[in-house]
């Protein structure tokens, strides 16, 4: 007799997610190390095993790259890897990358299913299982491509350039890629810490890409060293993909952003991450930190710097924020850690002047409480001061963590490329196919500051605008 599979019920299910290692708070903090250690197969294998294989899962609909969830948990609880590793790369190529970074609670993991009555399944924890195991494996092949004599370019190296990169590389496409900086990877790279998203995973990617032949040439600023219509009428690109993220820091505008000690959440995590000034004096890149260490602004860009304050010595990291724990944008994961490693809260909190001393140094901040009023544009409520009540916060150090926006350069240099108010290029959302044709564009640099899966997603669909363009689907 055909044995029948009976569906788990409720009370069978462990109510908790299966605990991921981590490296203790304390210890970590001295550190650059990974903080989440990462499942072994066993933990993997009973973590899978919480999936109650839905007939309609709602998960799939929560990741923004339609990820056959379900399916790839199903082969993990066969030891079949190599297959839940091909049914993620078929939707999602960095799945290593995707499970450390992707804000699973608010996407997969928020539609889960058993997530309405226990925790849901911890679909980025199984996802980076995957994506590690194959990695360590070495599952994954490059593909045998046939190559096609059409050159086509790809301007940044963030998770949007490599994805498009990658699949229009396996149709046989000739790319280049055009970096401004002098390391490829984008925020993956220069933004997000080595503690978040360890550097020899991107690399390992970047290499894939070149054994498809992918070229990278470096230090290339498009817009000044070469522009798009240069790329098009005179070196023989035939379609070029803007992937240039949306980089420029945000400032407040109030008085004493001049000062010394005053600087972006890029400059700090750049100068840490890519240009190792940690070991100042003996690299030229001195970081500039002092002692007592103020992030304004509550995302993962001021999670990262604060928690990278705290592991180069930071007495005191605190994150200003003018609302509250609730409406902070940060990942749940990365807000507790923050919090685990002693990253001190001032919630509704707003700086309204930066103070010096007369060397021209931070001495501290000039600031104000504030409350929450009516919900804003953004559906959240908005802060309002509270009359008075200023005070004076001891800090020598200021990171801008408030987001990014566009920089201008590349629509500056491209006569024709449209963009709205805010400086993002206007695409077709079906191609992300630009006013120009044959540019194509995705990532930050249309959508605003977002997320890698969202960059990686749009990448995708580029590629296949791409190629339809070219008159291969
Ligand atoms: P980017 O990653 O910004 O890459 C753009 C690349 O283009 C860069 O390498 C840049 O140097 C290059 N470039 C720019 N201009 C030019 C030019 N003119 N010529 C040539 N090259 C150029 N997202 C998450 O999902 N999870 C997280 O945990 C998370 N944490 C983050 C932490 C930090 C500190 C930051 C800054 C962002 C974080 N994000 C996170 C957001 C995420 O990293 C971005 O949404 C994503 O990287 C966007 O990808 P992209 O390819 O569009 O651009
Ligand atoms: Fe969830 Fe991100 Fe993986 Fe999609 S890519 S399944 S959103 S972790």
């Amino acid at each position: 007799m055909a044995e029948t599979k009976v569906r788990k019920t409720i009370k069978e299910i462990e109510p908790k997610k299966t605990p991921i290692p981590e490296q203790p708070p304390k210890e970590r903090t001295k550190n650059f190390k990974e903080v989440a250690l990462g499942y072994t197969e066993e933990q993997a294998l009973k973590e899978a095993e919480r999936c109650i294989q839905c007939k309609n899962p709602l998960c799939i609909k929560g990741c923004p790259v339609y990820i056959d969830i379900p399916a790839f948990i199903k082969a993990i609880t066969e030891r079949d890897y190599k297959r839940a590793y091909e049914i993620i790369v078929d939707a999602d190529l960095l799945p290593c990358i995707t499970g450390r970074v992707c804000p699973q609670e608010t996407q997969c993991e928020a539609e889960c299913i058993i997530g309405k009555k226990l925790e849901p399944v911890a679909i980025g924890r199984l996802e980076r299982f995957v994506g590690d195991y194959a990695m360590a494996n070495r599952i994954y092949e490059v593909p045998k491509i046939i190559k096609k004599d059409i050159k086509v370019a790809i301007v940044g190296s963030g998770p949007g350039g490599l994805t498009c990169a990658a699949d229009l590389a396996k149709a046989g496409l000739q790319v280049t890629i055009f970096e401004a900086l002098h390391m490829p990877g984008g925020v993956l790279k220069y933004g997000i810490p080595e503690f978040r998203l360890p550097n020899y995973i991107v690399d390992f990617e970047i290499e894939n890409l070149k054994k498809m032949g992918v070229e990278i040439l470096t230090d290339k600023v498009i817009g000044r060293v070469l522009t798009i219509p240069q790329l098009m009428n005179e070196m023989g690109y035939k379609a070029v993909f803007i992937a240039t993220g949306a980089g420029m820091p945000k400032f407040m505008g109030i008085p004493g952003e001049g000062l010394n000690g005053v600087m972006s959440a890029n400059e700090f995590l750049t100068r840490v991450n890519l240009m190792v000034g940690f070991e100042f004096p003996n690299v030229d890149t001195p970081v500039g930190m002092g002692k007592r260490v103020a992030t304004i602004g509550a995302g993962n860009t001021a999670m990262d710097s604060s928690r990278v304050a705290l592991r180069l010595g930071a007495e005191k990291s605190m994150i200003v924020y003018r609302r509250t724990e609730k409406e902070s944008p940060a990942r749940v994961e990365e807000l507790h850690h923050a919090m685990e490693e002693g990253v001190e809260f001032h919630w509704l909190t707003n700086p309204i002047e930066i103070i010096g001393d007369e060397e021209g140094w931070v001495k501290g901040m000039k600031c104000i409480r504030m409350e929450l009023g009516e919900p804003d544009e953004s559906g959240r409520r908005s802060p309002v001061p509270i009359p008075g009540s200023e005070f004076f916060m001891e800090v020598d150090t200021v990171i801008y963590a408030l987001g990014t926006k566009a920089n201008p350069i590349i629509a500056q240099t491209t006569p024709g490329l449209k963009t709205n108010k805010w400086g993002y290029i206007e695409v077709d959302p079906e191609t992300q196919m630009t006013s120009i044709p044959g540019v194509f564009a995705g990532g930050d640099i249309v959508t605003g500051s977002a997320t890698v899966i969202l960059a990686m997603g749009a990448a995708r669909k580029a590629a296949k605008g791409i190629l339809k363009y070219l008159g291969f689907a």
